[in-house]
């Protein structure tokens, strides 16, 4: 037994995992000197209205374009970044670019686009400045705080409640919109989901994927639905990639949509051009071929 643990215990420092942590640092430091070099890229996805298949707005999607291995996913290294730190200047980055991007499409006549950003955990509970660095961000691009979306995952709110609602009051008392990204990930209680103060629900690619041939899929989605109308939020699915999932959609009359069906994340040169061609895809999609505008 004793000579089983002593085993076992060894396994906690075995070289494998030495490599591992080894490899991390190795990454950080990646990612600190790709950061520095510029190496990210701002991608945008746009969300259509389903009542009248307009872009309302568009998510920024940050990707790391490595000079070796090209595109590497979010997915990677926002973990990384958020452990080591540097998620607090890469998200002002972010902010930035997206605000300005946004400014310049609402000068070519998308007067009314807003711009959705996620929020890593790190930034809403302890970036303390994040309520000045935002203002600051909006008066230098030009853009009122109507704007600007937020979307801040479950978890993160659920990892400090009192000390998000506290800063989610803050952000939304300035005239930010704030969603509730990949709902129905994580835990959190509806206890909780009544107290605080957000605006749109944004239902999990997860429980997308099965519609509509899943019946516990499409019972928690349309339970969503019904719940978010009830308690006044406005209710989006994302990861739509299906014409029958933009059919159950339609039916059950969620607010707005976005997914590969209508388009991917877009890059920002001709990106005015980009979300007018995915708009009348939309419409076409929508409404039936023949209308055009
Ligand atoms: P998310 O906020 O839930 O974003 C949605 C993800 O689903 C994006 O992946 C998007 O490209 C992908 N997606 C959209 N439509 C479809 C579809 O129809 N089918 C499929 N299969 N996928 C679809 P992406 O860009 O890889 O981002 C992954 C996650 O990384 C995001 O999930 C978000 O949590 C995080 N992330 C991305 N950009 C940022 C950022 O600037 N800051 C922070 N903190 N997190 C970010
Ligand atoms: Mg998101
Ligand atoms: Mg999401
Ligand atoms: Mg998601």
């Amino acid at each position: 037994q004793a000579k089983k643990q002593g085993k076992r215990r060894f396994q906690l420092f075995s070289p494998a995992m030495h490599t591992n942590v080894t490899r991390r640092l190795i990454m950080e430091s990646n990612l600190r000197k790709g950061f520095q070099n510029q190496e990210f890229v701002v991608m945008y996805q746009p969300k259509f209205d389903l009542a009248t298949g307009k872009v309302g707005a568009m998510e920024a999607l940050v990707r790391w374009d490595r000079p070796d291995l090209g595109m590497v996913s979010p997915a990677e290294f926002i973990p990384l970044a958020e452990e080591s730190g540097l998620i607090v200047p890469l998200g002002e980055w972010v902010l930035r670019q997206a605000c300005l991007t946004t400014k310049e499409l609402r000068n070519q006549g998308m007067e009314d686009l807003v711009v959705s950003i996620n929020l890593s955990t790190r930034q809403l509970l302890w970036q303390h400045d994040l309520a000045s660095m935002l203002a600051e961000i909006l008066t230098e691009c030009e853009l009122p705080p109507s704007a600007l979306d937020l979307e801040l995952t479950e978890s993160a709110v659920m990892h400090n409640v009192e000390g998000a609602i506290g800063t989610m009051d803050d952000l939304r008392q300035m005239g930010i919109s704030l969603s509730l990204d990949d709902f129905g990930t994580g835990y959190s209680s509806l206890k909780y989901l009544k107290r605080f103060p957000i605006d749109v629900l944004k239902i999990d690619r997860s429980f997308v994927k099965g519609l509509p041939d899943d019946p516990s899929d499409v019972a928690i989605v349309i339970s969503i639905i019904s719940m978010a109308r009830a308690m006044g939020l406005k209710v989006i699915a994302e990861g739509v990639e299906t014409i029958d999932q933009l059919r159950f959609f339609l039916h059950n009359e969620v607010d707005e949509v976005q997914g590969f069906i209508f388009s991917r994340p877009l890059v920002k040169s001709r990106l005015a051009h980009a979300l007018r061609e995915s708009e009348d895809l939309a419409r076409k999609i929508l409404f039936g071929a023949n209308q055009s505008n």
